[in-house]
């Protein structure tokens, strides 16, 4: 379908909201998807600071908007402005999705649901595992509070004590209240002993700190003695697409589960609240090799 047909008097915009935009792979990951699907939606990103989210929540009800995006520094302000929160995005305070159902807004948060769903296609439950996980930022929160909701009996929590570790403490505080069934407890990244006990007790351990991602891809935060085969070991971070993590994982022949499937189940994730049917996601990375 040619785009000039695509684009009617009847079609719906859906958006991306936040600062910066300008490098975002939504607007065309969504686009080819109506397109391939023959959704009549268009897909934008707008640039816009905290200040101005009031305003778009004005604009999202004028112009009816079907869905969207929130990302940084606006996921925060988003979740206080939504009519309704998914019970994620509540324990969080924040939501990187919205959905428009007849004026009622709701905002998700769905890096967590696409990293569990991520490992479930690896041949993953995470129901009822001890699991470790590095980081308190934004990822790791998200993971942290699914892992939970989703049945993991340990979150095993480890940050530097920098300022995100008030959040980890937070994390655990919230999930305590709303997730009793597991067990969530915050440590030290630097104190190497405990970290080294919780992997050697666990059964999946998960990096969703910065380390790994360039300019520090020749950091490992575990220490590859701590592998063995019945370890499964996840990254958040896509970019190297294998990081050192991974890579020493695969030599241990550990299970190991790069950060890139996290992504691309994140936007299949959003694409099913939005539309309400599968990602043609294949098609998209077919349409993707050979448009490079
Ligand atoms: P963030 O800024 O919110 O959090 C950064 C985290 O890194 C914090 O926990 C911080 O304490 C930790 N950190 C910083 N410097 C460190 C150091 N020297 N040693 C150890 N830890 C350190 O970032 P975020 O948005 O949560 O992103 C974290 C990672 O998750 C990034 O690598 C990002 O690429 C990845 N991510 C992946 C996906 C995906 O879909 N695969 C989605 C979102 C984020």
């Amino acid at each position: 379908m040619k785009m000039e047909k695509r684009i009617s008097g009847h079609t719906g915009l859906m958006a991306l909201f936040g600062t910066p935009v300008g490098h975002s792979g939504s607007p065309a990951m969504y686009n080819f998807s109506f397109q391939h699907d023959g959704l009549d939606y268009a897909y934008m990103a707008f640039d816009v600071n905290v200040e101005q989210m009031p305003k778009v929540f004005e604009a999202i009800r004028l112009l009816n908007m079907r869905g969207g995006n929130f990302t940084m520094p606006c996921k925060n302000v988003a979740a206080k402005l939504v009519d309704k929160l998914s019970p994620a995005a509540e324990i969080i305070g924040a939501c990187n999705v919205f959905v428009n159902d007849d004026g009622v807004i709701t905002g998700h948060v769905t890096d967590g649901v696409g990293f569990v769903k991520n490992l479930e296609l690896n041949g993953v439950d995470v129901k009822g595992k001890k699991t470790v996980i590095l980081g308190a930022g934004g990822a790791a929160t998200a993971i942290q509070v699914q892992l939970a909701l989703d049945g993991a009996k340990e979150v095993k929590i480890f940050n530097p004590k920098d300022d995100f570790f008030a959040r980890a403490e937070g994390t655990k505080a919230k999930l305590a209240d709303r997730c009793p069934q597991c067990v969530v407890t915050v440590e030290d990244l630097d104190d190497k002993e405990k970290l080294a006990e919780a992997v050697n007790n666990c059964d999946i351990v998960i990096n969703a700190t910065i380390m790994g991602m360039k300019p520090y891809d020749d950091v490992s935060l575990i220490d590859k003695s701590l592998y063995r085969k019945d370890l499964i070991v996840a990254d958040t971070v896509y970019s190297p697409e294998k990081t050192k993590m991974i890579l020493e994982a695969e030599e241990a022949g550990c299970k190991a589960v790069g950060g890139k499937g996290m992504l691309e189940q994140q936007g299949a994730v959003n694409y099913e609240l939005f539309v309400g049917r599968k990602m043609p996601l294949e098609e998209y990375q077919k349409f993707q090799k050979e448009n490079k």
